[in-house]
């Protein structure tokens, strides 16, 4: 099974709906370890990408991705519009010329994604940050390019969780929580919980979406 533009458009309006549910439970697990901010940047930031994929009528898996790093990236400001906007930036363009979305697609944009965000950010694995997330999604979406996009966004979105559920252990190196020290532990990582919902919807919308 692979996904047309016009599927993975509406996949990526289903992870923006997503992500605004969960404004809430991002906000608090951004207040356990920083500001609390994360949920309603997220928040703005997706609406500015449901604004600008409800009427596209999309010409390319890439266009989808790039136009949806694009709105959060001018939207959300701040460190974490930047670094999501890169995510969905370098992980589109990693996608150039690719007719449809398979789970080849998947590994090529989290690997990009990843790429990217480490060059921008300058966090590595264990920093507790979103690329404790990001970088297992990565590695297993690689392991999985022979399987289908559910079978391989199943794997994936599974990968992602056990990162953020490891980053619990993580003492902070980046952002607010950084001065937190050993207070961090035991709290997982805002941005890593956002990129498991993304994932998840990802897997649930291959799953049962279209
Ligand atoms: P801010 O840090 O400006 O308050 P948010 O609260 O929206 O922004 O986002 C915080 C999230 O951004 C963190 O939970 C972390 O996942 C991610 N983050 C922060 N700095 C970095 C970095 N240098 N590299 C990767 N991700 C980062
Ligand atoms: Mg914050």
């Amino acid at each position: 099974m692979e996904l047309k533009s016009n599927q993975v458009r509406l996949m990526m309006l289903q992870v923006a709906d997503a992500i605004i549910v969960a404004e809430p439970m991002l906000s608090q697990a951004d207040r356990d370890l920083g500001d609390g901010d994360h949920g309603l940047g997220m928040k703005r930031g997706m609406e500015a990408v449901k604004a600008q994929l409800e009427p596209m009528e999309p010409t390319s898996v890439e266009q989808v991705f790039v136009t949806t790093g694009t709105a959060m990236m001018t939207s959300m400001g701040g460190a974490s519009g930047a670094l999501f906007g890169t995510v969905y930036r370098a992980g589109g363009k990693a996608l150039a010329g690719r007719e449809f979305f398979d789970a080849e697609g998947l590994a090529l944009l989290l690997e990009a994604a990843l790429e990217g965000v480490m060059k921008r950010g300058g966090a590595k694995p264990g920093d507790k940050t979103m690329i404790d997330a990001l970088a297992p999604a990565a590695a297993k979406a690689r392991e999985s390019v022979g399987l289908s996009l559910t079978a391989a966004l199943t794997a994936v979105a599974a990968a992602a969780e056990s990162g953020k559920e490891a980053s619990k252990a993580m003492i902070a190196q980046f952002g607010r929580a950084k001065t937190l020290g050993e207070a961090c532990l035991g709290f997982p990582d805002a941005g890593a919980c956002s990129v498991v919902i993304m994932l998840s919807t990802m897997r649930d919308f291959a799953t049962c979406g279209n």
